[in-house]
């Protein structure tokens, strides 16, 4: 069967990092496998969702790379929640239940003051027909569980976890529907798993109770359930999920220039034993990619670590990645002689501005304007040629008697009018003769 894994967001909000690391996993387990990644978006419920975070999610995919092999909108299909709903309601493994909130909790209370676990009571199975009936009258609409088979231990071997192993008995029956007919996460949830051919399921470990109830809802609907996996979750430094983590998604990350490549290397291998690497190409972390690796610790996420990943990203990208986010006129050379020096992206403007000009003249003293005077004087004699700075700075050197820094800085500041930055050999064919020229002389000026 064809490895199929989905990302499953609710379009209640934007994605932030956390989710996006699981959907990164989720393309990366099926891609690993040759197998297809699936959207589906989970907008049971109409009052929160929102279609301009539906479109958020998509361009936030898109911009990591992480193309759907297809989606689905559960909002689409009640047609077939309500045809398999009816199966179950059919075999009795679901049933109505009248409790309302404040009845529930009471329930809770007394439970827990007997020192007991906080398991619903199932009082709404001794319901007869008659007492539903009456119910009915009074206007009152039930609310549906998901009846746990209490006789079979849930068991199942997480992918990263390991063997897992719940006693159904101290799990309440789940609500799958509300009394308005509106649908609770977990039952449409394995309805389109099934539906959607779905063979693993990979999240996060806040959803490992709700795998032991749906691992008995896959049965009742009469399917194998999926292999699962449930990834530690993602914290900040401070070692919680903070608020900054939960709040922080693509649109933040694109404005700070970082590049999805890094984002990527950093994700792919968060809280994995393996090394974060920055690793710009894509298939090298299909290739790495492992569950085997995935610890059970919480991920550590830091943003330090991301913006010098980053950088790492930057230097190695190919020009033909990044041409259109450079200014016009800047070409393939222009951006491996400035590409070392960037942190973003977005920074080679800056550098490609000191190529063009023009540069403000430092401030020097009279031996360096005498000194610059001469190298005007020698650039002026010799052949440009391929090397031009090396054939400079070898002839200021011989008729000068400097070196180091005496014999560079000068010449740095005079042609950039900055003291440091990208590689002078490769910077000034860029510069090209005649403005170089210029640059030396007017530093050379008297002040
Ligand atoms: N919509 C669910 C959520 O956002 C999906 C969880 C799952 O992957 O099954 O938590």
């Amino acid at each position: 069967m064809t490895v199929t894994t989905r990302f499953a967001p609710s379009p209640t909000g934007t994605l932030h990092v956390g989710n996006i690391r699981t959907a990164l996993h989720n393309w990366l387990l099926a891609k690993k496998a040759g197998g297809r990644f699936l959207l589906r978006i989970d907008d049971t419920d109409a009052a929160r969702s929102r279609e301009d975070y539906v479109e958020a999610i998509r361009a936030d995919l898109a911009w990591l790379g992480l193309a759907p092999d297809g989606e689905e909108r559960q909002s689409a299909r009640f047609d077939l929640y309500e045809r398999e709903f009816a199966r179950l309601v059919a075999s009795g493994r679901v049933y109505r239940c009248y409790e309302s909130a404040q009845e529930l909790d009471l329930k809770r209370k007394v439970l827990l003051g007997r020192g007991l676990p906080p398991i619903y009571d199932r009082a709404a199975l001794a319901l007869s027909e008659a007492d539903h009936a009456a119910k009915a009258e009074a206007g009152e609409a039930p609310h549906w569980r998901f009846l746990l088979d209490r006789d079979q231990p849930i068991e199942w071997n997480d992918g990263v976890r390991g063997a897992q192993r719940f006693d159904p008995a101290q799990i309440s029956d789940p609500v799958v529907r509300r009394a308005d007919g509106s649908w609770l996460y977990m039952l449409p949830s394995a309805i389109d798993d099934i539906a959607m051919g779905v063979t693993d399921v990979l999240r996060g470990e806040d959803h490992v109770s709700n795998t032991a109830a749906q691992m008995q809802m896959f049965s009742a609907l009469g399917a194998e359930p999926p292999r699962f996996a449930h990834e530690a979750l993602l914290v900040g430094t401070e070692g919680k999920l903070s608020k900054r983590l939960g709040a922080m998604g693509m649109a933040e990350f694109r404005e700070a220039g970082v590049e999805p490549e890094a984002l990527a290397a950093l994700l792919a291998r968060l809280g994995t034993s393996q090394p974060v690497e920055p690793i710009a190409e894509r298939q090298a972390l299909v290739d790495s990619f492992s569950l085997d690796s995935f610890g059970r610790a919480p991920a550590r996420f830091d943003e330090a670590e991301l913006h010098r990943l980053n950088a790492q990203i930057v230097h190695q990208l190919p020009f033909a990645r990044v041409a259109r986010l450079l200014p016009g006129g800047m070409g393939e050379a222009a951006w491996e002689a400035i590409r070392p020096n960037l942190a973003h992206i977005g920074e080679a403007a800056d550098w490609w501005r000191v190529v063009t000009g023009p540069v403000a003249p430092p401030s020097l003293d009279d031996e360096a304007r005498a000194y610059l005077a001469t190298a005007a004087e020698t650039l002026a004699g010799q052949e440009w040629g391929d090397v031009p700075w090396q054939t400079l700075t070898g002839a200021l050197k011989q008729a000068t008697g400097r070196k180091g820094k005496a014999l560079f800085l000068p010449l740095r500041q005079a042609l950039t009018g900055m003291d440091h930055g990208p590689d002078m050999a490769a910077l000034l064919p860029l510069i090209g003769r005649d403005e170089a020229l210029a640059r030396l002389q007017r530093a050379a000026a008297p002040a």
